[in-house]
């Protein structure tokens, strides 16, 4: 549910079926590849720029550039039904020559679009065949008493699956027609000092790139735009933080001690210094009387989940419940189980709460949560639905922030009372970044491994020596290790991914005869990749293919080998969580990083940093100097998701700015100064739940 929005931005959050030339099917489209609304094809922003500007002489053009020619055109050399030519069309003017060629035209579309004896301004690529100029298929054909309508300047929006550029350009064409002016939100000072246009200006300019220039994060219309959003997002923050103190003011949360103390006496290794300053800092802010937010970062295997359940057992001992929600089923599972570990000799038992569908057992929970006799509780976003209500929720924890956003923090929050809530993420975010990404987020960093672990042994290799990698693997299987292999996910189709899985599932089980390979990919039925993962987890199945299902959080720490196929794929957080499989306990790992060259400057450098180190918060600083404007990784490899417009390695000097006007938007009381702007904004970049509050406040 959207809350209200301010009129005079209504326009943008219309379907875009509003929009010319935009019908139910590519509004479809559009919907997928980029968004339903208006406002979305407003922030895809264009990669580059087609300069149609040079009208060269048709007899010196050069081959392969861009050219717009006004030609009359001569005739038709039309091909016989049938047969495999292309049709010729010759054409002229004082200069030259010129032919322009279209392969498999259909109907009478050429006849139509170049009526002999009529002049026509044509636009495209020109190459020289043979000494003559050829143009085939002109991006542009207009009627030189429209030339108007060919865009001397056009702008390239990052190619999407099913929408032709010319379809797209029409929509964002249209789209910005519909552009308000706002009132300025960003102080006048700032918007001199930096050379910013205002909103609307910006957003026009940045569909209508004119130089290269135009194109870099720098230029002023997208650092405006990004500023827009990096502002939003800390206004959004600011308001939520204090409006949620406020709605809903902490408890102190002082246990006893007793279950921690059994806990900590039961684990068979020491906890690492940076887990216990972890556990002391949580335990801090329990007792405190405010509420208590706070990140909860670490590498892959730095023991977060342990840190978690002291906070959980804590919360425990003063008569409240605690839950923790994982992104998805496995997890939650996996949580469970080690949780459960744990608990044994406390004599304590974790409940599991997973989606629909699972009858006597699901209610049986839901009854205990309800009446209290569940004490600790781990599982999906189940544990937020509506049918869910708890005794007396006191602690919730939240993994793997980036699959959730700060609604369903809320959501969490707004279980219990004054509930407690701990984030945690495995995706290291560097420490400035965090700070201002993050608004006040109070943060935990466990920058320690447990002690004895190996730093895990990294090389890269062509696919092309894949025979060998297979003959290695086979040895490694024969002395008793246990591997992954795992397949990239390609989010244009996954189908073919899910197939490109199979294959190699398939050619794995024949060329390694006596071993059993599990499979698990996002298409399967959950029983029978739960099947899977048990056979390898029990080691049944000595070598698992999957799909990027175990990026996050899977635990299995016999396995000691990891073979990332199409590892250029991958972003840098990606590979580093991949690779974060292995490497779990004292047995020394190895990762195997399978390239299809050649590589990219950008994709060398990943692999490079792979192989160098093996420390997170290193590859997390170093993710964000690589990810050059340009490069468009999904959100799930940034760490940080919520940006369109701001890209945090190109617009870090934008952050501390952001964060200062956004307080200087808040008054003392935590009130915004100016509602109705506060609301604009919030609104313009979707922060609900923080309009939500504003509306409540
Ligand atoms: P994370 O969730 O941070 O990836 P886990 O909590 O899954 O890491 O911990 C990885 C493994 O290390 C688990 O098997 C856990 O039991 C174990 N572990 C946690 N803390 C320590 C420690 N201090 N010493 C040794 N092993 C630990
Ligand atoms: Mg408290």
């Amino acid at each position: 549910m959207h809350p209200k929005r301010p009129t005079e931005i209504f326009g943008l959050f219309a379907t875009t079926t509003v929009l010319p030339g935009v019908g139910p099917k590519l509004a479809g489209i559009l919907e997928k590849r980029i968004g339903a609304h208006v406002i979305d094809l407003l922030r895809h922003l264009p990669v580059g720029l087609i300069d149609r500007r040079a009208r060269p002489s048709l007899d010196h053009v050069v081959d392969g550039s861009i050219a717009t020619f006004e030609v009359l055109v001569v005739k038709h050399d039309r091909p016989p039904p049938g047969t495999r030519r292309p049709w010729r069309v010759i054409a002229e003017n004082e200069t030259g020559r010129l032919e322009i060629i279209f392969f498999h035209a259909r109907d009478d579309y050429v006849a139509r679009a170049l009526p002999a004896g009529e002049r026509r301004i044509v636009s495209g690529r020109v190459e020289i065949r043979q000494g003559r100029a050829q143009m085939a298929h002109p991006d542009h054909i207009v009627d030189p008493d429209n030339s108007a309508e060919m865009p001397l300047i056009e702008p390239v929006y990052p190619l999407t699956a099913g929408l032709t550029p010319k379809m797209l350009r029409r929509a964002i064409e249209g789209a910005l027609t519909r552009l308000p002016n706002l009132r300025e939100w960003i102080p006048q000072t700032v918007m001199s000092e930096r050379n910013w246009p205002d909103y609307a200006t910006a957003m026009r300019d940045a569909h209508h790139p004119q130089t290269a220039d135009d194109l870099l994060p720098q230029a002023p219309t997208r650092s405006r735009l990004a500023f827009d959003e990096l502002l939003a997002n800390q206004l959004a923050l600011a308001l939520v933080r204090h409006a949620a103190a406020e709605a809903m003011p902490g408890r102190r949360f002082a246990g006893t001690g007793a279950l921690t103390a059994t806990l900590l006496n039961s684990l068979p290794f020491t906890l690492t210094g940076a887990q216990q300053r972890a556990i002391k800092e949580i335990r801090a802010d329990q007792q405190a009387g405010s509420r208590m937010l706070r990140m909860l970062q670490g590498d892959v295997g730095s023991g977060k989940t342990l840190v978690a359940l002291f906070a959980m057992l804590h919360a425990v001992e003063t008569g409240v419940q605690a839950a923790l929600l994982a992104p998805t089923e496995i997890l939650a599972r996996q949580h469970h189980a080690t949780i459960n570990a744990f608990l044994a000799p406390l004599g304590m038992e974790a409940r599991l709460l997973l989606g629909q569908g699972r009858g006597g057992a699901r209610k049986a929970v839901i009854n205990e949560l309800a009446d209290g006799t569940a004490q600790i509780v781990i599982g999906t976003h189940a544990l937020i639905s509506e049918g869910v209500s708890y005794h007396d929720l006191g602690l919730a924890v939240v993994d793997e922030q980036h699959r959730f956003g700060v609604r369903q923090r809320i959501l969490l929050g707004q279980k219990g009372r004054g509930v407690d809530v701990i984030v945690m993420t495995a995706t290291p975010i560097p420490r400035s970044l965090a700070m201002t990404a993050y608004g006040d987020l109070n943060q935990s960093r466990l920058d320690e491994k447990p002690a004895g672990r190996l730093p895990i042994d990294t090389r890269a290799l062509p696919l092309d020596r894949l025979g060998d990698v297979v003959s290695r693997l086979r040895a490694a299987l024969a002395g008793g290790r246990r591997a992954y292999w795992i397949c990239p996910l390609v989010e244009e189709s996954e189908k073919l991914d899910v197939a490109a899985a199979e294959d190699r599932h398939a050619a794995l089980a024949q060329a390694l005869p006596g071993i059993d390979v599990a499979l698990a990919h996002g298409k399967m039925k959950a029983a029978e990749r739960d099947d899977a993962m048990q056979r390898f987890r029990s080691g049944a199945a000595p070598l698992l293919v999957a799909t990027t299902v175990v990026e996050v959080g899977v635990d299995v720490p016999e396995a000691s080998v990891i073979i990332i196929e199409h590892a250029e794929r991958f972003g840098l957080a990606q590979l580093h969580q991949l690779r974060g499989r292995v490497g779990r306990s004292d047995t020394a790992s190895s990762c195997l990083l399978l390239y299809q060259g050649p590589l990219s400057e950008t994709a060398t450098a990943r692999l490079d940093v792979m192989r160098e180190t093996n420390d997170g918060f290193v590859i997390a600083e170093r993710d964000l100097e690589l990810r050059g404007p340009g490069e468009f990784l999904g959100q799930r490899q940034s760490g940080v998701p919520e940006f369109i417009l701001a890209d945090l390695a190109a617009h870090q000097d934008l952050l501390a700015l952001a964060r200062d006007v956004a307080r200087g938007m808040i008054g003392p009381d935590n009130q915004p100064v100016d509602r109705a702007q506060c609301d604009l904004l919030l609104s313009l970049f979707e922060r609900d739940s923080a309009v939500r509050f504003l509306a409540s406040g």
